[in-house]
């Protein structure tokens, strides 16, 4: 029988994770919980229901199919999660768009229809499939002949990991994956459990083992304002990524456009701000970076 994950969604013509054009297919899962992820739609293993009132244009069909978990006051309308039994029904007939259901049983057959589609966009421009998320990696067998499958093609493939995994899952992967995007956090482990809710040890382990199996790895690191942006944090960082013999780092800006995602699937939102690091921060935090680990080299967007 054919294996299946829980995907999220598939993004064709992406330009941000990995070389050339990317199909990038989003599993859902994770066992982080960091408080400034922009995708918290993944972080659930099962289904959910997401909720946009600003489409919502007061019709009544979702209360008619389901007055329980509808609730209607005023011109607002409220979903009622608890006792929610993912059965679709409010989101096939609400005809907006502000409810829909996130995450579907997809084969690795289907799955690979929707990677072939961009073929000749892979072939041109020199992209290829990423796996991201969420935690990819949860759905390890998954990913493992999905990637082979590409691979068989000759699709170039790339992963997108936070490594919070068993060692096993990880080097399940690796003989089918061409690069590595490695999520690092926080150098500190007891920081890294109070903005994540997990330590750091097992990441850092996995991401050490990553690197000596000499696949190619870019680590990257979400910065977050006052949380890990300062020029003694990225002292910690290059003391760590000198430890792990890291060789390829990639910055990258704090992302302050999740509120909406948060409201959608009723999670409470952390704002780290409303800005974003200028060019010349990055710049800064990016040389302070290289200047620490001899033969690191650090790029930013
Ligand atoms: S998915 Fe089904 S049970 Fe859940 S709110 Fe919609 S109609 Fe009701
Ligand atoms: S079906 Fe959709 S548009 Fe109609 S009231 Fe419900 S959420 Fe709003």
């Amino acid at each position: 029988m054919s294996l299946t994950a829980l995907i999220s969604h598939i993004s064709r013509g992406s330009f941000h994770d990995g070389a050339g054009i990317r199909t990038v297919v989003y599993f859902m899962g994770c066992g982080l919980r960091c408080r400034w992820c922009h995708n918290p739609e993944t972080f659930s293993q099962k289904p959910l229901i997401m909720h946009l009132p600003a489409k919502c244009m007061h019709c009544g069909s979702c209360v008619e199919v389901c007055p329980d978990r509808h609730v209607v006051e005023g011109d607002r309308l409220t979903l009622l999660r608890e006792g929610c039994t993912l059965c679709g029904s409010c989101t096939e007939i609400c005809p907006t768009g502000a409810l829909t259901l996130c995450g579907e049983f997809m084969t690795v057959e289907q799955v690979l229809a929707m990677i072939r589609k961009d073929r000749h966009y892979y072939d041109e421009s020199g992209g290829g499939v990423t796996l991201s998320g969420g935690e990819c990696l949860l759905q390890d067998k998954f990913c493992a002949e999905l990637l082979e499958q590409c691979k068989e093609e000759g699709i170039h493939t790339a992963i997108e990991t936070a490594l919070f995994v068993p060692p096993p899952s990880v080097e399940s992967v690796l003989p089918f994956v061409d690069h590595v995007f490695a999520d690092v956090k926080l150098p500190d482990g007891e920081r890294h459990r109070q903005w994540t809710g997990q330590d750091n040890t097992l990441i850092l382990s996995n991401l050490a083992r990553v690197i000596a199996s000499g696949v190619s790895v870019t680590v990257r690191i979400p910065l977050i304002p006052s949380v890990n942006d300062s020029l003694e944090d990225m002292d910690a960082f290059a003391s760590l990524l000198s430890r792990v013999g890291a060789s390829d780092v990639e910055l990258l800006r704090y992302n302050y456009m999740a509120e909406g995602k948060y409201d959608a699937v009723g999670i409470p939102y952390v704002s780290f701000g409303k800005g974003t690091q200028s060019d010349r921060t990055m710049a800064a935090l990016a040389q302070r970076l290289s200047e620490g680990a001899e033969g690191l080299t650090v790029h930013y967007r």
